[in-house]
């Protein structure tokens, strides 16, 4: 099946009656500030980008899928849209999209990003078999893109102003030209923002299709308060008309777009239900438990009795496993790498805990997440008494942490959409 003829709902409009999607919300954060954007609000009868009811771990979205396409047959895509940037922290969806891979082979993958940190992880999300991808590119004149953004983070610097948007400029492009390259089907979101780039969209367009793109997106914004252009209005329906239009003489149009949340499932335009809350929640709240799916949980602590220690800093990891009847018990202490080699040290002490899913500890930074998350290992930070926490686990319940659950990226919201 080629991607171009493939039954995806959004990019073959035959199929939008009869085949459906749904997002697995499983990258909360955001490298980019849109002036449009605030993803604070969930509300389950607002139907727009970047609002989610619950984030989940690769984990978890993978037996949210399970759920889902049981009680969905009908479902024919996964699809990644935030409710951050897919890429902003790619391990986690990275991950997800190859447990979603390896257990259903027969699903065409979807990925929405704004294409800051894209073009690096086009080749692995070619390997992957993501077949279709949907970049937001608003302008493709650095001045008005200075206009649309605050600022982008990009390799752990902050650039503003007419400097970021000329990085993320530069950044989509390269992105897009890789992806059609790589043999996706790329589809070119454009918010159009009154007063702003209303007037620019056929010249993305003829920049996008220049480079390979097969459709594009021209979607009014949707002003949400506490945004720079909260009080910016939609733009008239004649003004959307004409912009489609400009933008038509390069590339294709999408008419069927509903606006999709970051957690939407099924068919285009069709209402989140209370069930599909329902097995979003139920999904978030879910950690493996049992039989073979279950592995041990490591514990960085100082003493022993509690879990006190930086990851950082920890020289040994406790590691405890289930007995036949359920119960964790101590099955070694385990020395870790020592420290000083970078993100070498990550990726060997996720060797020497291949058997377990689950580091607890004090406190870690992001390396060390992002890097056990890319083999399985979740980093969960908690403190307290370690028989309180494995107690909890052997529940199959979930440690309340700090810093964790629905999270807006970085104090941005709104979402660029799909
Ligand atoms: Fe990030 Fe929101 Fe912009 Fe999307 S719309 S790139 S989530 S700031
Ligand atoms: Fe892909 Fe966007 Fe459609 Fe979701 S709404 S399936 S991310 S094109």
């Amino acid at each position: 099946m080629t991607a171009a003829i493939a039954p995806h709902p959004c990019f073959n409009s035959e199929v939008r009656h009869t085949a459906g999607r749904v997002h697995l919300p499983v990258a909360p954060d955001c490298n980019l500030k849109c002036n449009y954007c605030n993803r604070e609000y969930d509300c389950v009868n607002e139907s727009r980008p970047g609002v989610t009811s619950a984030v989940l771990t690769p984990e978890q979205a993978l037996h949210y899928l399970e759920g889902v396409t049981k009680a969905r047959p009908d479902i024919t895509v996964a699809g990644f849209a935030g409710p951050g940037d897919p890429f902003a922290k790619p391990a986690a969806t990275l991950r997800t999209l190859a447990l979603v891979r390896e257990r259903f082979p027969e699903l065409l993958l979807c990925v929405s990003s704004n294409g800051l940190n894209l073009e690096p992880h086009i080749d692995e999300l070619a390997d992957l078999g993501v077949g279709h991808l949907t970049l937001t590119i608003n302008a493709v004149d650095p001045e008005i893109g200075a206009k649309v953004y605050a600022w982008a983070r990009y390799r752990k610097q902050v650039f503003r102003g007419l400097s970021a948007a000329q990085l993320l400029l530069g950044c989509q492009l390269a992105a897009l030209e890789a992806a059609v390259d790589a043999g996706m089907m790329v589809k070119v979101n454009t918010i159009l923002i009154p007063g702003v780039n209303e007037e620019h969209v056929g010249e993305v367009a003829r920049v996008v299709a220049g480079l390979g793109a097969h459709t594009m997106n021209c979607m009014p914004m949707y002003p949400v308060v506490g945004t720079p252009f909260a009080d910016y209005g939609s733009p008239s329906r004649a003004v959307v008309s004409a912009a489609c239009a400009a933008a038509g003489e390069h590339v294709s149009q999408m008419a069927h777009c509903a606006r999709c949340r970051a957690d939407a499932v099924g068919m285009l335009g069709e209402a989140h239900t209370p069930e599909t809350v329902d097995r979003l929640e139920e999904a978030a709240q879910w950690a493996p438990r049992s039989g073979s799916e279950f592995r041990s949980v490591a514990v960085a602590t100082l003493e022993g009795l509690l879990v006190s220690e930086h990851l950082g800093r920890a020289h040994h990891l406790a590691v405890y496993s289930q007995n036949h009847e359920g119960v964790f018990e101590l099955l070694a202490v385990r020395e870790t790498p020592p420290a000083g080699t970078g993100m070498e040290r990550w990726h060997r002490m996720a060797e020497i805990l291949a058997d377990c899913s689950v580091v607890l500890t004090a406190a870690a930074g992001e390396a060390p997440k992002e890097a056990l998350a890319t083999h399985g290992i979740q980093v969960v930070e908690w403190t307290g008494l370690i028989s309180d926490a494995l107690e909890t686990l052997a529940r199959g319940d979930r440690l309340h942490t700090f810093g964790s659950g629905l999270r807006c990226g970085a104090g941005c919201g709104g979402g660029e959409g799909c």
